[in-house]
């Protein structure tokens, strides 16, 4: 492959889709030049203008619905329904940060000698780093708060997944983006991604990846004194308790680790039962995991799709290895492409690699536990804290392990994690910082205070 030469897969066949130029450094800096240069007059616009502008990115999205979702489900090997929802998601985004120029409110607070009040500031060009899981989506989930908050950005897709991302960057200047507001620039994260992190015009960087990387940039970001927000790993537990509707725990749990292949960072991928309801919890559970579609991700029954890379596979095998305690699994073509059929492993101890490391891929681990304390405990004894289910009949039970358990985004009888309108984030090395809802405009702004005399 040449040197310029980006060549992108697509995962269900292990071909070469498309050959796009490959970024590097000149064009980083030539990205965060036009950002800077389209900062002034895009933090100035009135703020319904620019609560225009987005409604019309959520609008061009919706437009190009099917477009932009084959594209990812054939970049990012994920099922053609998934990818629809997707778009759909990021259409949201755009539209419920548009009701967000007019709402950036500030305080006003009782001093002597005048008037204090606050305001919010953007701040400037933000670099944005996103993975290749949820390419699109997670892009948006940035540039929503960015962009209505008066940033203006530099956007780098991961090396595996940019099509989305340039497509979408096309399609915002034909919305009538003014030109520098967004660029998309498609290189590697060693050299494009490092290069936004040192870039000393770049007031922000807002990184989703992997925990491993997120060190590295929080790292250099000190340099320049960046603001940064990380959205990082996870390995997230799925508390099932014996007082729940176990058929209904077990009928979701497939859903909640083996969606986008297990390529999820918010993946109950520890699923912790009490003891005495186990055998009947893995009974319902075996035929929910066997009866997953795996295939190509573009028929409309297709449930689950191929790994996104050679690499990926060789990962997450190393952890299903011929010592593997294989509880029971799924099926998954043969043949070209990335495939791995949903696992599911147990017994494990709990201190094995396979029940504390971020497999990110179809691996689920089951693991007992005997009362509340020990369920909390289990829970919490990880480096991650992103997301995790409680399923009980106990509503103070819910509540109280709700409370104890150390991670950012949680759900009681349900696995769902994510929505337009409510914080998404992590708590310990699932990073800081939270996207989504109303909180994700404070890391897009910087709360100014103004003192205004007004005499004796
Ligand atoms: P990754 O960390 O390898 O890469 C993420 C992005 O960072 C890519 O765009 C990559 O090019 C770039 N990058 C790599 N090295 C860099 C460097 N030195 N400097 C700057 N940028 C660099 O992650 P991945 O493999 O693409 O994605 C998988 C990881 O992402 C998993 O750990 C997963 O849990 C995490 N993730 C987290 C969330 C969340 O919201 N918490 C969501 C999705 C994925």
């Amino acid at each position: 492959m040449p040197e310029g030469v980006l060549e992108v897969l697509e995962p269900a066949t292990a071909a070469v889709l498309e050959e796009i130029p490959r970024a590097g450094v000149a064009d980083v800096d030539a990205a965060v030049a036009r950002a800077a240069e389209a900062f002034p007059a895009w933090r100035a616009l009135a703020p319904s203008d620019r609560a225009a502008q987005l409604r019309a990115l959520g609008d061009v999205v919706s437009a190009h619905r099917e477009e932009l979702a084959v594209i990812e489900a054939r970049n990012a090997g994920k099922p053609i329904g998934d990818a629809r929802g997707e778009m759909d998601m990021v259409a949201s985004v755009f539209h419920y940060y548009a009701g967000a120029p007019e709402r950036l409110l500030g305080d006003t607070i009782p001093v002597t000698g005048g008037q204090a009040f606050t305001v919010r500031e953007p701040l400037g060009v933000v670099g944005l780093i996103v993975p290749w899981n949820f390419p699109l989506t997670i892009a948006a989930w940035k540039l929503g708060p960015a962009l209505a908050a008066g940033n203006t950005v530099v956007l780098k897709p991961a090396e595996l997944t940019p099509l989305s991302a340039l497509r979408f960057a096309e399609l915002a200047r034909e919305a009538g983006l003014p030109d520098g507001v967004l660029s998309a620039v498609a290189g590697p994260g060693a050299t494009c991604g490092a290069r936004l992190v040192e870039h000393p015009a770049v007031a922000k960087i807002a990184f989703t990846g992997s925990t491993a990387v997120g060190r590295s940039i929080a790292a250099g970001a000190a340099a320049t004194i960046k603001r940064v927000t990380l959205e990082l790993g996870g390995k997230s537990p799925n508390l099932v308790f014996a007082d729940a509707d176990l058929a209904a725990a077990a009928a979701a749990a497939p859903g909640a680790v083996f969606g986008n292949a297990g390529q999820d960072c918010c993946a109950r991928s520890r699923i912790l039962v009490q003891r005495s309801a186990l055998d009947a919890f893995l009974a319902e559970l075996e035929p929910a995991v066997t009866a997953i579609r795996v295939g190509d991700p573009l028929a409309p029954e297709t449930q689950m799709g191929p790994l996104i890379s050679a690499d990926q596979r060789a990962r997450v095998a190393a952890y299903v290895d011929d010592g593997a305690a294989v509880a029971f699994r799924g099926r998954a073509p043969d043949g070209p492409g990335f495939w791995f059929a949903p696992t599911v492993l147990c017994p494990v101890d709990p201190a094995d690699p396979a029940a504390r490391e971020e497999i990110f891929g179809p691996v689920a681990v089951v693991i007992p536990f005997d009362d509340e304390e020990e369920a909390v405990r289990m829970a919490n004894d990880t480096i991650y804290g992103l997301s995790g289910s409680i399923w009980t009949g106990d509503g103070g039970r819910a509540l109280r392990v709700a409370r104890a358990l150390d991670v950012g985004v949680l759900s009681i009888n349900s696995n769902t994690s994510v929505r337009v309108a409510t914080p998404f984030g992590g708590f310990k090395q699932s990073g800081y910082g939270r996207e989504l809802g109303p909180h994700a405009l404070d890391a897009y702004t910087e709360v100014k205070s103004i003192f205004f005399a007004t005499g004796a």
